[in-house]
């Protein structure tokens, strides 16, 4: 695969809250994504992003990097809100896996979002990072049906794949668990496939589920979603224009019904699904290591 570069003056930026799994910064070394997930976000019109399934790495991006660790104050940084950062490209450039080097170097915490078990293959940094920092993996996870999932994630590693993947960092004392969104009406929204994340995330060792009850759909990125809609659902398409007509926020159904159950069981396995709660979970370790100083 060649590679191809987008030239940027950047690569950090402060976040606008902490709202985000508490970081502090964000920070994307790729444009565009090359997993295939037909409901992606990333691929409305305001983010201005032409032929996303192509990647470019961004350029300089270590050395830009590495510039600004050296003069913001210590926090956490979150990878990959508009491109994953474990997509194929990265096999060949390794630019997260050299971010992530740099970010223990300057004892910076991460939260990384992702649907690939690639993540494994930076193990023994991400242990690095465990052991100063405060450092969280999500999974983003959508279903556990392999075949649906290849259908509608259509690059990305099987869920089971993503689940085995967890286990392993779980096992490693690294604190990980299951992004759930969105929830595709009249695909990912029946309560089997809720329950069935709930009990793979906790088998897998996960500590937390963040969920999105709904999915957003909006301008090319619903065209570009209806368009696989009718290849792999034929008349699903139909269905959603009569059910949801220009809305942004798409809400299943049972929405209400499926958060109660989810509720429910992760409270009964003692999964945390509040943001707030996953916060304090994984930085405590941190926050506690940080009050033994004084
Ligand atoms: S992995 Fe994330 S960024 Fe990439 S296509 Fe899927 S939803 Fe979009």
């Amino acid at each position: 695969m060649d590679i191809s570069y987008q030239t940027v003056k950047n690569i950090l930026y402060n976040t606008k809250s902490r709202e985000w799994f508490g970081t502090d910064y964000t920070m994307n070394l790729y444009r565009g994504c090359n997993l295939g997930c037909i409901y992606c976000d990333s691929r409305s019109d305001c983010y201005r992003i032409d032929n996303f399934d192509v990647v470019q790495a961004k350029k300089h991006s270590i050395q830009l990097l590495e510039r600004e660790l050296k003069r913001k104050k210590n926090g956490v940084i979150g990878f990959g809100s508009m491109s994953d950062p474990y997509n194929h490209l990265e096999k060949q450039t390794l630019i997260t896996k050299e971010a992530l080097t740099m970010i223990e170097r300057y004892q910076f915490g991460a939260v990384l979002s992702t649907k690939s078990n690639m993540i494994l293959r930076d193990i023994d940094i991400l242990k690095k990072v465990n052991q100063h920092a405060s450092l969280l993996v999500g999974f983003s996870i959508t279903t556990t049906d392999d075949p649906l999932c290849k259908k509608i994630e259509r690059n990305a590693p099987s869920a089971s794949q993503r689940f085995e993947a967890m286990k392993v960092l779980s096992e490693q004392g690294i604190y990980t668990g299951t992004i759930m969104m969105p929830v595709i009406p009249f695909i990912t929204s029946d309560k089997d496939n809720i329950m069935s994340i709930i009990q793979k995330t906790y088998a897998s060792g996960g500590k937390f589920i963040y969920p999105w009850f709904a999915l957003s759909l909006r301008d090319s990125q619903r065209h570009y979603f209806y368009q696989w809609l009718e290849k792999i659902f034929p008349g699903l398409k139909n269905t959603y224009q009569n059910t949801y007509k220009n809305n942004y926020l798409c809400y299943p159904r049972n929405h209400e019904i499926l958060q109660d159950l989810f509720i429910t069981e992760c409270e009964k396995l003692g999964i945390k699904y509040k943001m707030g709660d996953i916060i304090a979970s994984y930085q405590s370790k941190y926050d506690a290591g940080q009050l033994d100083l004084f």
